[in-house]
């Protein structure tokens, strides 16, 4: 049996589903919203939250064309400034001419749709680059250079740009040597990751991706004679950053947001909701 034609797989849900394969359930089969914090002390987890969405907005309001002065303006908030501050002072530069923002591209794989939505995609005849911003608490490390390359959102959001983005190269696929992503921090705005794309790598994403959808309707099918009973992560650090650790029996305080290890998890909040986009077809 397929999966349930309405999951829409990202790099969150896939990001879930090999982190734990009972929080992939429990989100996207199951849709439960499940009110326990992800991480102590409740507010500031809450204010950083607002401000990283806040962050997107006047970035991505910036990159469509809106003066500085005007934005500027709207910005009060002191961690605010500073993020602002710093990308007005570093944001990476030469980029191409042509910005996107909030794009979304989707493909078929494997009988599955996948999707992703780019925080910036700048792009010209022949080269694109993909820009991702990411805010965080001040005194946050960055996560370590090869976390991140063999996260999924890297490996999802180049994938693609090379396999659904032919309409942003005047319909010819992009080479994955045409591409790159870069991830800026707010906290750090002068030491980014610029990670290039090779064919090897599409080819072993192509691979890797379609192993791993085939592995979940694998999963799926098995369960579906019963309740679903998805396997809790035998990594029980995880846990105390997840939503449902009281459900799962994993402990009812929060992880304290200054021991949040970027290295082993994301928070959340950030993500966006499949229903308030719109689909670029491919
Ligand atoms: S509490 Fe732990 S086992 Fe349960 S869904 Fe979250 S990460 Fe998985």
């Amino acid at each position: 049996m397929p999966l349930p034609p309405d999951l829409r797989l990202t790099q969150s849900s896939l990001q879930d589903y090999t982190d734990c394969k009972r929080r992939f359930q429990l989100r996207y089969l199951d849709r439960l919203v499940w009110p326990a914090l992800e991480s102590e002390p409740a507010l500031i987890h809450e204010r950083y939250m607002h401000l990283g969405a806040q962050f997107h907005q006047l970035v991505q309001q910036h990159q469509l064309g809106l003066p500085v002065e005007r934005l500027t303006r709207l910005v009060t908030d002191l961690d605010l400034t500073r993020w602002w501050e710093n990308y007005l002072a570093h944001a990476p530069a030469n980029l191409p001419a042509k910005r996107l923002t909030e794009t979304v591209l989707t493909a078929s794989l494997t009988g599955s749709r996948i999707l992703a939505k780019y925080d910036l995609l700048a792009v010209a005849p022949g080269r694109a680059v993909i820009v991702d911003w990411k805010t965080s608490q001040p005194g946050a490390k960055r996560p370590r250079r090869d976390t991140l390359l063999n996260r999924l959102q890297t490996r999802v959001y180049r994938y693609l740009l090379v396999a659904a983005g032919a309409h942003l190269n005047g319909g010819t696929p992009f080479q994955p040597e045409q591409v790159e992503m870069i991830y800026w921090f707010a906290e750090h705005p002068d030491q980014p990751y610029h990670f290039p794309y090779t064919s090897a790598q599409y080819r072993a994403d192509h691979e890797y991706l379609s192993t791993l959808i085939a592995e979940i309707a694998g999963e799926y099918n098995r369960q579906t004679l019963g309740p679903l009973s998805f396997p809790l992560t035998p990594d029980e650090k995880r846990c105390a950053y997840c939503p449902y650790r009281s459900l799962c029996d994993r402990g009812t305080r929060a992880g304290d947001l200054d021991d949040w290890d970027t290295d082993l998890d994301e928070p959340t909040a950030l993500d966006f909701t499949l229903e308030q986009i719109a689909e670029i077809e491919f």
